[in-house]
């Protein structure tokens, strides 16, 4: 399955931003947020005639490692050769001379290939995806290519801090046990949680692709929906549309409707790709569908019945200082009744001032800048 699909890019801008007051964490948390020091460095699809190659520049630093994955359809066999070349080979292929492919990387892919080649020096590597060996037809070939780095780099470092910091904001609103939120390269669009969460970076960028990344809050909320019901023990935690609706509920709390909104017009276009056979979001248990996204839609327009039964839900995991917030909050969907019952359990006093709130804004996440190595391409 390849990990990204036919689309075009466009920049998405997000506009929601974070309306509720916070109560800052006063102890300090552990690190719970993993961030893969990585970088795309192309995502392509090419059509391969007959007798055809491609070639891609690609600057690699030593001791870092280059993952690359081939994506073939089409032609009899569903197969390319893939290697690397060296600076001096690739001079070779294009005067027409005997050339040698780097070492250990000339792969026949048929269908689907995944490689890892650690950098041994810095230098330009050409990526070589020949179609030479087809007689009758050409092939459709996806090539996906990322670096691993040894060390965090500073987009993976702001990253974590950007999401390290809405865990320990989640730490202020609910209590529940740790888990891990990790962001990797997956090999497929996708996010899911065990409950420890793992977001593919691919899903991100699809995201981006479709100037969608306001979807990407639900999406999160969605898996920490599941993962919060299951480190609460609660036996609905593998059920996807209750996880959806603690993504909705989530995003009511925190004034990101407009970040639902959009999470649920992704759904609705994604109806082609599924019946399509293509990659799917949450590929396991997920089905995306327009009725899931008119749920979504019907959920927001009317709040009230969800946040009530939610509060039932959550009320006993919220932390004091919240409820108190909530308590104030000038929503209709309150329940004060309940929550001073709460607090009144608890021995708090309800009108005690809250600590001083911090203020937690939803950004949208970056993926790592890609470089141009596609449109340093060659067809030599
Ligand atoms: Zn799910």
């Amino acid at each position: 399955m390849p990990p990204f699909g036919r689309r075009t890019a466009s920049a998405g801008i997000i506009t929601a931003l974070m309306g509720v007051i916070l109560t800052t964490p006063s102890w300090t948390e552990p690190m719970t947020v993993f961030v893969e020091p990585s970088q795309t460095v192309l995502r392509t699809i090419v059509t391969l005639e007959s007798g055809a190659r491609k070639t891609y520049a690609l600057r690699l630093l030593g001791g870092t490692t280059l993952h690359y994955e081939v994506f073939v359809d089409g032609g009899l066999t569903d197969s390319v050769l893939v290697g690397l070349l060296d600076e001096s080979n690739f001079r070779h292929l294009g005067q027409s001379e005997p050339y040698r492919l780097v070492p250990g990387t000339e792969q026949t892919v048929r269908r689907v290939g995944k490689y890892v080649f650690p950098v041994p020096r810095t230098d330009t590597y050409y990526l070589l995806i020949d179609n030479a060996a087809a007689w009758f037809s050409g092939r459709d070939v996806v090539v996906y290519a990322y670096v691993l780095y040894p060390q965090p780099t500073l987009w993976s470092r702001q990253f974590q801090r950007s999401t390290q910091h809405l865990y320990d904001s989640l730490k202020a609103w609910f209590a529940f046990a740790d888990f891990k939120i990790l962001y990797r390269h997956c090999g497929s669009e996708n996010a899911f949680s065990n409950p420890d969460i793992t977001i593919c970076l691919e899903l991100i960028e699809a995201l981006r692709d479709e100037g969608l990344q306001g979807a990407y809050p639900f999406v999160l909320f969605h898996e920490l929906g599941h993962s919060f019901l299951h480190v609460w023990g609660d036996a609905r935690f593998a059920d996807e549309s209750v996880a959806d609706e603690f993504a909705v509920m989530a995003c009511i709390l925190l004034d990101l409707q407009s970040n639902a909104r959009e999470a649920a017009r992704w759904f609705a276009n994604r109806r082609v790709e599924i019946n399509a056979g293509l990659p799917l979001w949450l590929v396991d248990r997920h089905a995306l569908s327009p009725v899931r996204a008119q749920h979504i839609l019907d959920q927001l327009d009317r709040p009230m019945d969800l946040m009530r039964r939610w509060q039932a839900t959550l009320v006993s995991h919220l932390q004091t200082d919240y409820m108190r917030h909530l308590d104030q909050a000038p929503y209709d969907w309150v329940d004060h009744a309940l929550l001073r019952a709460e607090m009144a359990r608890r021995g708090a006093d309800p009108s005690a001032p809250s600590r001083q709130p911090s203020k937690w804004r939803f950004k949208p996440p970056k993926t790592e800048t890609e470089n141009s190595a596609g449109d340093r391409s060659s067809d030599r």
